[in-house]
């Protein structure tokens, strides 16, 4: 087992949910403006999650990661491009024939206070979705499977009784990960699934989904502004940044941050206090701080500027790799495609200079 993950699944999975070309626009009113403004928060970007595979989607506040979980769970339609869930295209497909993905592909909101109802004991929240998701009908059964849950997410039954507000974080989010559960779900989209845990609880509800997800050989999607948190989770990892994915890479036994890394990773990996206790350095608090509030100077850069970085990479603001080589006008005027570096280790990066 290489950090805990599963050993023996065979190389080439059958592909589990598909994002072809993936596009979404939101287009957003101006206060006191009458025109709108477009926002790209996903642009053109290809994924395949596999069966019983793990993939993390890292980047900052506003990258894009969580509005491409939504668009692949079909919770947000694309503006363009297709999904395919076991190969059934079904982009255009209306609420009531996505009853299959939304029993197997189930999302885990960031917020346990948004999906919980302030007013339903935590008993009769999972009732429901053990109602919906497994179809029992008759009371006895429906808090059996409930019991069932709450020992899966090792949730305390005495908790059972309380209302949402009553549970400290940590049991809201075994409440969240008892309810993706329910049923037989074959893939979790988990958003931020440990965001504002102090770190025991953190590690805690990791390894609770680490268990899980082995045992019942789901797939995972975590999607996080950390990459430490991926590093101890995830087989791949998809960093994002102004909706385009800038670099695909498997995980082994550590991340390696040489100069086949992509400058952002760099950053991305730089940036994470986790990372930086763990190896005994100083934190870098500034860059920390960018990435979970959105990293102004890349978040907000400006209407003339967001019109510049429509073109080209988006990342060249803040790449010292592109001051280093002269502000190169390729990295102007052209998006970087995301290409293979290594064919056989699966790396895959979007970056004009970095080609092997
Ligand atoms: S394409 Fe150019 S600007 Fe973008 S990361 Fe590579 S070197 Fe930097």
């Amino acid at each position: 087992m290489v950090d805990g993950r599963e050993p023996n699944l065979p190389p080439t999975r059958p592909a589990l949910l598909e994002g072809r070309s993936l596009t979404k626009i939101f287009h957003r009113r101006r206060l006191g403006f009458d025109r709108t403004h477009k926002g790209v928060a996903v642009d053109g970007v290809d994924v395949t999650v596999r069966e019983g595979e793990s993939v993390g989607i890292v980047g900052e506040s506003g990258s894009g990661k969580t509005t491409l979980a939504r668009v692949l769970a079909r919770l947000e339609r694309p503006s363009s491009g297709r999904v395919l869930f076991r190969s059934e295209d079904v982009t255009r497909h209306p609420a009531r024939q996505l009853r299959n993905l939304r029993s197997e592909v189930r999302f885990m909101f960031q917020s346990p206070d948004a999906a919980l109802n302030p007013r339903l004991r935590i008993r009769e929240a999972l009732a429901e979705v053990v109602r919906i998701q497994d179809g029992c009908r008759s009371r006895g059964k429906i808090m059996q499977r409930v019991d069932e849950l709450c020992a899966q997410a090792r949730l305390e039954t005495r908790l059972l009784d309380c209302l949402p507000a009553q549970l400290s974080g940590g049991e809201r989010r075994r409440v969240m990960v008892a309810r993706s559960i329910a049923g037989k779900p074959s893939l979790i989209l988990a958003d931020e699934p440990v965001a504002n845990l102090d770190p025991v609880i953190q590690t805690e509800i990791l390894v609770l989904l680490e268990e899980i997800r082995a045992r019942r050989r789901l797939a995972f999607v975590v999607i996080t502004h950390d990459l430490a948190i991926l590093t101890s989770f995830c087989e791949r990892i998809l960093v994002m940044k102004s909706g385009l994915i800038l670099e695909e890479f498997p995980l082994g036994t550590s991340v390696e941050m040489d100069s086949t890394r992509h400058p952002y990773t760099r950053r991305l990996f730089d940036s994470s206090i986790t990372i930086a206790v763990r190896e005994g350095r100083r934190p870098n608090f500034a860059q920390s701080r960018n990435m979970i509030s959105g990293g102004r100077v890349s978040q907000d850069p400006g209407p003339a500027l967001r019109r510049q970085l429509e073109r080209g990479c988006p990342y060249r603001e803040e790449c010292a790799l592109f001051q280093k080589e002269g502000r190169p006008g390729l990295c102007e005027r052209d998006r970087p495609p995301l290409l293979p570096r290594n064919a056989s280790s699966g790396h895959k990066i979007a970056c004009h200079l970095l080609r092997e």
